[in-house]
């Protein structure tokens, strides 16, 4: 419609649907094209720079141009382009990686299977919560617990853990077996005078409950991230976890952590499990696994389960599950390539060094008219804006006052991402500390201009 007849633009909107975009606004408004990377920037077609100050989506650590990851997939895809890892088989990479990765887990990880995004490895993971509960004898023992606001995914299964309307409105979801329990938001959740530790101990409460109303012999397990990302970037209180722990352990409920955002460094430890003292049963990890530059996910489990799920191969003869590119070779060097830069790179400490610029960066925006709350840890962060900051009452409709912030930081040269009204940040780890300033200055331009 707007766009020049056989532009880029225009073959854009006439042959693809885009992920969560609005189609009929696309039409209309055609796509930004980005073209190419470098560092923690992107430019567009026109020539435009921008520093990408969501990593892409939560994914590239590394930014854009990592020129030894670029010779780690050539070197492998000249060496072996494609093999898989089924009847017994694997390319070496996957060898190393499986190693490497068990050895670096949080809690106490013993074996790893392979997938592509975070939304199959979520996926994998419930299958086998399933598979080991049928193991032992507990075929009751299946339901899931997540959490409102959640992030897992949008396969049908993750995309049923996911907490968050529009990923279940029409799609006919969520599926079956799979319960939401309240989400650990202090500052949009607390009743009046409530403390963040009174705040913790009722969201533990509630999950009690529900375990207790569901039938706890029906409650296979729990997932959570350990901060939350594309629900609003949630922090929950620091006692959080351990609460939801001890409540999960009564009830011989596992416990799942998605570590697809929070993990390789993003909270200032290698693991968001760490920053709050998680003891995972099952952990699953994508996106910054290969900094984004290839599709590769994985889920570990700790012995016991591993253990079970083997018996289970056994009497049935196989393990009923893989996909075509569980474990690829190329994706697999590269993820390797990866975790050995973050060694070097000492990555999670290099987060928490760059963290309080960031951190106390926007904080000084927490009392600008238009916010309602600043929050965050390590590199990952979000302002949220407020219709009524003393009712903290949202606004109406939501989502357009952050369309407007997240379209303001990009005419000043940063893309961000707006999650409703919220605007979230989680730059590339390897951002430099004026770039942080950067992206902090232009928050406060695209405040001052929408208010
Ligand atoms: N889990 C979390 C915490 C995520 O943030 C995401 C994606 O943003 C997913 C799972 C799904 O990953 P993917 O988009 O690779 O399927």
């Amino acid at each position: 419609m707007g766009q020049r007849p056989n532009s880029p633009a225009a073959r854009d909107v006439a042959y693809h649907l885009h992920p969560y975009t609005n189609a009929r606004k696309h039409e209309a408004e055609g796509p930004l094209i980005i073209e190419s990377g470098d560092g923690v920037t992107v430019t567009d077609d026109s020539g435009k720079r921008y520093i990408e100050g969501l990593a892409g989506l939560w994914c590239t650590s590394l930014g854009f141009g990592n020129e030894r990851l670029i010779r780690a997939a050539e070197q492998q895809m000249r060496r072996l382009a494609y093999y898989h890892s089924f009847a017994h088989k694997v390319p070496p990479p996957v060898i190393e990686l499986s190693e490497k990765l068990i050895a670096m887990a949080p809690g106490n990880m013993g074996k790893v299977f392979y997938a592509n995004s975070g939304s199959e490895a979520n996926d994998t993971a419930i299958k086998l919560v399933w598979y080991y509960n049928n193991a032992l004898g507990r075929p009751g023992k299946k339901k899931i617990i997540s959490r409102q606001r959640a992030y897992h995914g949008v396969t049908i299964a993750s995309a049923s853990l996911t907490g968050l309307p529009y990923n279940h409105a029409d799609f006919d979801l969520p599926i079956e077996g799979i319960r939401h329990t309240s989400c650990p938001h202090y500052w949009r959740g607390a009743q009046d005078g409530e403390s963040e530790e009174d705040f913790a101990t009722r969201m533990a409460a509630d999950l009690e409950q529900l375990i207790l109303d569901e039938g706890p012999e029906t409650v296979a397990a729990f997932i959570g991230e350990p901060v939350m990302g594309a629900g609003g970037v949630i922090t929950p209180p620091r006692t959080y976890w351990r609460k939801v722990q001890e409540v999960l352990k009564k009830y011989d409920v596992l416990l799942i952590a998605d570590e697809v955002i929070c993990g390789f460094g993003r909270t200032g430890d290698m693991f968001g499990c760490e920053t709050y003292g998680i003891e995972p049963d099952m952990v699953t990890v994508a996106k910054a696994l290969s900094s984004a530059y290839l599709p590769i996910s994985a889920v570990m489990m700790r012995d016991e389960v591993y253990q079970a799920i083997a018996d289970n191969t056994k009497k049935i003869g196989t393990l009923g599950h893989g996909f075509t590119y569980s474990g690829h070779p190329v994706s697999a060097a590269v993820a390797l390539e990866t975790l050995k830069i973050y060694d070097e790179m000492d990555i999670a400490a290099r987060a928490s060094e760059l963290a309080p610029r960031l951190q106390n960066g926007l904080r000084r925006y927490a009392d600008h008219p238009l916010v309602g709350e600043v929050r965050g840890i390590g590199m990952i962060a979000a302002v949220e804006p407020v219709a009524n900051k003393a009712t903290r009452a949202p606004f109406d409709p939501a989502g357009k006052v952050g369309a407007q912030l997240d379209q303001r930081c990009r005419a000043h040269g940063v893309i961000l991402r707006n999650l409703g009204d919220t605007l979230a940040v989680c730059p590339p780890l390897v951002i430099e500390e004026e770039q942080v300033d950067t992206i902090v200055e232009v928050i406060g331009k695209a405040l001052d201009e929408t208010w």
